[in-house]
C-alpha cells in the first residue's frame, strides 16, 4: 500500500511557507484508512493497552476506528474548554503564545496502559503536553502513534521516552 502517496499536501496552508499534510483526502480512500489501522493494530495488539486517547481533532478520527477496532474504550483530549464534565489540563507553548489541552478526570486510572494518537507529529508540542496531561491524572503511556511524522522538526526526538511511531515521514520536502 502506497499510503504516502493518498496523502495531498496543499502548500501555504494555513498561512505561508506551511506544507499542509492533508489526510482527508487519505480518508476519503478505503483501503488507506483501513491499512492505517491495520498496522496499528497489529503494531500494538498485543502490548497490553487498556484504552486508546485520542488529540483533537484529527487524532479521533484515526484512534476511534482503532480502539473500534481493539474493542477499547477511546478517551479525548480536547482544547481549553470543550469537554462538559471535571477536567483536568496542561498548558503548552505554541510558536504564538499558549495553548491548553483537557481530559476528563475520571477518564483514565493508575492501572492503565494508554496509547495515545494523531494524524501528525510536528514540533511534538501538543502530544508531549497530551502524555504529561495523561500521567497528571496518574495513568502510563504505553505508546503514542501518528499516521505522519515530520522528521526536519524532531518531534519524535521530544517524545523519545513515550516509545513513538509512525506510518510515513515527509522529509525535506
Ligand atoms: P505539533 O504540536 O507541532 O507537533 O503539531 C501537531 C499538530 O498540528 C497535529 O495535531 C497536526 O494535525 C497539526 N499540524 C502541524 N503541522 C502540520 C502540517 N504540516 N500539516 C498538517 N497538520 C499539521
Amino acid at each position: 500500500m502506497d499510503l504516502k502517496s493518498s496523502i495531498r499536501t496543499i502548500p501555504n496552508f494555513p498561512k505561508e511557507g506551511i506544507m499542509f499534510r492533508d489526510i482527508t483526502s487519505l480518508i476519503e480512500t478505503p483501503l488507506a484508512f483501513a491499512y492505517c489501522i491495520d498496522q496499528m493494530r497489529e503494531k500494538f495488539e498485543s502490548k497490553g493497552v487498556t484504552k486508546i486517547v485520542g488529540i483533537e481533532s484529527r487524532g479521533f478520527i484515526f484512534g476511534a476506528a482503532l480502539a473500534k477496532d481493539m474493542g477499547l474504550p477511546f478517551v479525548l483530549i480536547r482544547k481549553k474548554g470543550k469537554l462538559p464534565g471535571e477536567t483536568v489540563g496542561v498548558d503548552y507553548t505554541l510558536e504564538y503564545g499558549t495553548d491548553t489541552v483537557e481530559i476528563h478526570t475520571n477518564s483514565l486510572t493508575s492501572s492503565d496502559n494508554v496509547l495515545v494518537i494523531d494524524d501528525l507529529i510536528a514540533t511534538g508540542g501538543t502530544v508531549l503536553a497530551s502524555c504529561q496531561l495523561v500521567e497528571k491524572v496518574g495513568a502510563k503511556v504505553l505508546a503514542c502513534a501518528f499516521v505522519i511524522n515530520l522528521p526536519d522538526l524532531k518531534g519524535m526526538e521530544k517524545i523519545s521516552n513515550y516509545n513513538p511511531f509512525c506510518l510515513v515521514e515527509f522529509e525535506g520536502e
